[in-house]
């Protein structure tokens, strides 16, 4: 196909991140893309579930020609329409990741001629990916910096295997994404000290022993340091009123409020990982983001970045540069002319520039 842009899924750590921003890319710039080689840096490579997932919402919202998008497929091509804003409800399918799939279709809604509502069942809280907080709560946010306007609600949690979480985003798009003064200032500022700190304890259809033993770690010596209190700390069963979801659960989320907003440090609890190591992760993580006093979190950082090249680049400062980072600039940068440039800050930080 003409101007058909050539991704390579082998590119960087070769996961998932690479296909979410080429289809949200292609969306939002109206450009087709075949992309070879998906997933091939995972133990199973392809198209699993939840990225099929992906790719079907993608091509409903923008009406696309795809071909490859079977379960296991290793290429893909896809050939964005015009997009559609609108209501749309999406299933990921068992314990796929809802957040993830928002992330391969909320950009071009952002700067979409009418507004949008995405709902989506799936995995709230699940392994490797964003929960629920750290999108409405940090993400978001970010983005709102941009232009749009947005809101999330959780009608649901979703766990790993069962699934059936439900969210819902709301998006009053603007004109075009900006990279203005309230990003870059908050992009490239230290965030000061912690003004608040909170913890969520999700703990559905568990024995009582968990929430407790990851409630007492959040509150040990070791991590006096984020100045947690018992009553800084939510405990979420389903007992104390909320939804319950499908099946047994459980993550441990930080919150960390500063002068730029709030940033969430979440962990889910897996089978053979001890209550105290889910919290203490979640903590650690808290701290050390806390610690390096960059702007941006790790994983933001990736998911900031096509958002970035759609705003015609920018710049911000983050922790950490993470392979999943790399892979999205990667990504931007065959889609636009915007080339990445990353330069060292104090140490372990990093500004990374999309120029
Ligand atoms: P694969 O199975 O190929 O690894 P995937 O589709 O599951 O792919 P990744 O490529 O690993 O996904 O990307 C995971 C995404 O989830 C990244 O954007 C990452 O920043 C985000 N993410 C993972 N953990 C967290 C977390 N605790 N908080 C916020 N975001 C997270």
């Amino acid at each position: 196909m003409k101007d058909e842009i050539l991704v390579d899924g082998s590119m960087g750590e070769g996961g998932g991140q690479i296909l979410r921003a080429a289809l949200a890319l292609s969306m939002s710039l109206g450009r087709p893309f075949r992309m070879k080689n998906i997933r091939a840096g995972r133990p199973s490579p392809g198209l699993k579930r939840q990225h099929l997932a992906c790719v079907r919402a993608a091509g409903e919202l923008c009406g696309a020609e795809v071909a490859g998008d079977e379960m296991a497929s290793r290429e893909l091509r896809f050939a964005p329409g015009p997009l559609r804003a609108g209501e749309y409800h999406f299933a990921v399918g068992g314990g796929g990741s809802a957040t993830l799939l928002l992330q391969a279709v909320l950009p071009p809604l952002l700067t979409a001629d009418t507004p949008s509502r995405i709902t989506v069942t799936g995995g709230t809280h699940v392994p490797c990916a964003p929960p629920f907080e750290f999108m409405a709560g940090t993400l978001l946010p970010w983005l709102e910096r941009m232009g749009p306007r947005l809101a999330a609600t959780m009608s649901r949690p979703g766990y790993m295997q069962i699934g059936g979480g439900s969210v819902t985003v709301s998006v009053t798009p603007a004109k075009a994404l900006v990279f203005g003064t309230d990003f870059a200032e908050a992009a490239k500022n230290e965030p000061g000290p912690t003004l608040e700190t909170e913890a969520l304890v999700y703990a559905h259809h568990l024995p009582d022993e968990i929430a407790k033993r990851e409630c007492a770690a959040l509150l040990s010596p070791e991590f006096a340091a984020l100045g947690l209190s018992d009553s800084s700390i939510c405990v979420i069963n389903g007992r104390n009123g909320g939804p319950r979801p499908e099946g047994a659960g459980n993550a441990v989320l930080v919150k960390l409020r500063h002068r730029h907003g709030i940033t969430v440090f979440g962990e889910t609890g897996l089978r053979g990982r001890s209550a105290e190591t889910v919290a203490g992760h979640a903590a650690c993580r808290a701290l050390r983001f806390r610690n390096s006093n960059a702007p941006v979190e790790k994983h933001l950082a990736d998911q900031l970045v096509v958002p970035l090249a759609l705003a015609g680049g920018g710049s911000f400062v983050t922790e950490t540069l993470t392979p999943h980072c790399r892979a999205c600039l990667d990504v931007a940068s065959l889609f636009t002319s915007l080339k990445p440039e990353l330069h060292p800050v104090n140490g372990r930080k990093t500004l990374v520039t999309l120029r």
